[in-house]
């Protein structure tokens, strides 16, 4: 008798928003990709939550960014991973680059150390000399985890939308952060361990965080683990040029619902913003899965009319 194969799964994405504030139109923009090229292939669409940011996250803001993402037509499977339950799998990692010589306790200013918790958006991440390379025998009080950027620090990849990227870690970075604390996880660290733990196949981010990569595949590289495609996509911004933010008004999902937007319009104003849908048509999420193409997405930012709802 023949065997029945399982189709294999193509492709597995992943949604991964940060509860650090409301769902806006860009989170939402980026998201719509995410979940399209993951279901438009037959592929799995996974949910995490990057909640690991206290104080920074929004008490409630996790559970509102999931409401309005199912009120949206988003769906994924399995359950939500929460990052701030998986520390001890972050723990693992920085054991395993202690033991090779790659992950070192600095008691530098926390300045930088603190900016780097979250996902750098801002391009805030500042260069780290590696002052405290082979200092500290145990971990001082107050110091955080910093990755030994070591030999050939250059890293190049072809990302599937931006094209190829390279940068010099050492050059750029420094010895970055892993961890503001001893137990704890920074954005590079976490993203790393989960994505591959997850089994994640492509990440699809906004493009603001190519620069933040090339540090991820080196720890990718140090814990042994494969690297995922990439595919960043433009950021949605306000009339002055400037990354979606409070000072361009109120573009929150939550409040364009509160005040009787309907989701198919939302998804109907991004998808033409992507030339998969007429203006002013409105659609739902699952439908555009077979309009759906890559070719079409623009490589500039999107500026947004906010009041279109
Ligand atoms: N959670 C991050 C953010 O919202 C995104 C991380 C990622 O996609 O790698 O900025
Ligand atoms: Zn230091």
């Amino acid at each position: 008798m023949e065997e029945v194969l399982e189709k294999p799964v193509t492709c597995t994405g992943r949604l991964a928003p940060s509860p650090t504030g409301a769902l806006h139109l860009g989170n939402v923009r980026t998201f719509m990709i995410a979940y399209l090229r993951a279901r438009s292939q037959g592929g799995r669409l996974l949910m995490r939550m990057e909640d690991l940011d206290h104080p920074r996250d929004k008490p409630g803001a996790a559970r509102e960014a999931i409401e309005d993402l199912r009120w949206l037509g988003f769906e994924w499977d399995g359950e939500i991973v929460f990052q701030s339950g998986r520390r001890e799998l972050y723990r693992d990692a920085i054991g395993k680059l202690r033991e090779k010589g790659l992950a070192y306790p600095c008691t530098c200013s926390r300045k930088d150390v603190e900016s780097a918790q979250s996902a750098p958006h801002e391009g805030e991440q500042l260069r780290y000399p590696g002052t405290c390379r082979g200092k500290h025998e145990t971990f001082p009080p107050g110091a955080c985890w910093r990755f030994r950027v070591d030999g050939d620090s250059r890293v190049a990849f072809d990302d599937a939308f931006a094209g190829r990227f390279e940068q010099d870690v050492g050059e750029t970075l420094g010895d970055f952060p892993l961890a503001r604390d001893e137990g704890g996880a920074g954005y590079t660290l976490a993203v790393v361990v989960d994505d591959a733990e997850m089994g994640v196949t492509e990440v699809v981010r906004a493009d603001d965080l190519l620069p933040a990569t090339p540090a991820q595949i080196l720890v990718q590289r140090a814990l042994g683990l494969p690297t995922p495609g990439y595919f960043h996509v433009p950021l949605v911004v306000g009339p002055d040029g400037r990354r979606l933010a409070k000072r361009h008004g109120d573009t929150r999902i939550s409040s364009y619902r509160a005040r009787g937007a309907r989701p198919e319009r939302i998804i109907g104003y991004l998808a033409e913003s992507f030339a998969w849908a007429e203006k002013g048509e409105e659609i739902r999420l699952a439908d555009l899965v077979e309009r759906f193409s890559s070719a079409t997405i623009p490589h500039e930012p999107l500026v947004a009319d906010f009041d279109v709802f």
